[in-house]
């Protein structure tokens, strides 16, 4: 853990040091591992497997990126890691360097076992900028005919297993208007109204995602949510705004949801905003952006890997939570996934991130109980 807290990989820097260094641990113990780069070439997802070359395996997945961290707020140096009162600091130690290296801890183990079933180590880039990482991979398991089963997500969950959350759709929406003289209005295109009225859009759809939640839903609150986040807009009191742009999410408890709100956006835009925009200035222009969508884990009557981590660790029943992970990404290509992992969401993304010696010690009794199951399955 104090080697991958040393590699300094915050989402937008390099993570090839630390994979290196991970295929490198994976392969001396007879591991199959495979390194694929995303198109800058600067980063890479690691897929290992040990044990038979069949589907039906348990995949382990953790993302190497980590969020910034500014040296001053901490008491220490964030990215060395240091034991104090039971725990261990450094930036990633519960998001998510310590679940992955209880992975890593216990592959020797999966590796002089006889496995009866494969176990995977997925371990992505750029999670923390939109799960990029691990939509790639995703695309390559589905390709695959050997794929695994299901995927076990080492998210801080206080070893808690979660079985639902919701999904992201983050989307930056750009408009182009004509600046003009603010005395006459009528002669410009003023892209800081049609953002307000597409914003306003935005608040009217609230209204009809907590019509369309379900009656049972385990989320709170129990419908999909909208949040504008930032609006930027013109240049002085008096002058035609010729740009705005509107930063905004929705955060889908229901699969459709997003699509829903994207669509019904889609068309406002096109259909009744750009006709008004256009009718003064033909160039005038309404883009989005989707800056990421990130499937939800949507809660499922049946979920082997539900039912074989509640045998792990003992939890009766599964919880959901508020922030978004990658196993909806495996849940959409039709594998089982639950979150479950050491440390608390409370403190990633916070000075002096730490895990608990004791999460870790319930982190590795999970997987050394695992490597027991997948031997004799
Ligand atoms: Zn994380």
């Amino acid at each position: 853990m104090a080697d991958l807290i040393a590699c300094p990989t915050v989402s937008s820097e390099s993570n090839l040091e630390m994979m290196a260094y991970l295929a490198d641990r994976l392969t001396s113990l007879g591991a199959r591992t495979e390194l694929f780069t995303d198109p800058s070439g600067h980063k890479a997802n690691l897929f290992a497997t040990i044990g038979p070359d069949r589907p039906g395996g348990i995949v382990l997945s953790g993302h190497s990126d980590v969020v910034p961290a500014v040296a001053e707020d901490w008491a220490s140096d964030p990215f060395e890691m240091v034991e104090r009162d039971g725990r261990l600091y450094g930036r990633g130690a519960c998001d998510m360097k310590g679940f992955i290296a209880a992975a890593l801890a216990v592959a020797p183990d999966y590796a002089a076992a006889e496995l009866a079933r494969p176990v995977h180590f997925a371990f992505t880039y750029d999670e923390e900028v939109g799960c990029l990482g691990a939509q790639a991979l995703v695309r390559e398991l589905a390709r695959r005919e050997h794929r695994p089963a299901m995927a076990i997500i080492g998210e801080p969950t206080l070893m808690h297993l979660v079985d639902g959350h919701k999904g992201c759709c983050e989307y930056t929406t750009r408009f182009t208007g004509t600046a003009g003289h603010g005395s006459a209005p009528e002669r410009g295109v003023n892209a800081a109204e049609y953002a307000a009225r597409y914003v306003a859009r935005l608040l009217e759809l609230r209204g009809a995602l907590q019509a369309r939640a379900n009656a049972d839903s385990p989320f709170d609150p129990p419908w999909s949510t909208i949040n504008v986040g930032r609006i930027e807009a013109g240049v002085a009191h008096n002058v035609i705004a010729a740009h705005a742009q509107v930063d905004w999410e929705t955060r889908p408890v229901r699969p459709e949801d997003g699509p829903f709100v994207s669509e019904t956006m889609r068309a406002y835009a096109e259909e009744v905003l750009l006709p008004a925009m256009r009718a003064v200035s033909p160039e005038a222009a309404i883009e989005t952006e989707t800056v990421g969508e990130v499937a939800g884990l949507i809660p499922m009557p049946e979920n082997e890997a539900r039912k074989l981590v509640a045998e792990l660790t003992g939890a009766n029943g599964a919880e959901v939570v508020a922030f978004g992970t990658e196993a909806g990404l495996f849940q959409s290509i039709g594998m089982s996934a639950v979150v479950c992992g050491p440390g608390s969401i409370e403190q990633a993304h916070r000075p002096d991130e730490y895990v608990s010696l004791d999460q870790l010690g319930a982190c590795l009794r999970m997987l050394e109980r695992l490597g027991s199951r997948l031997a004799a399955a």
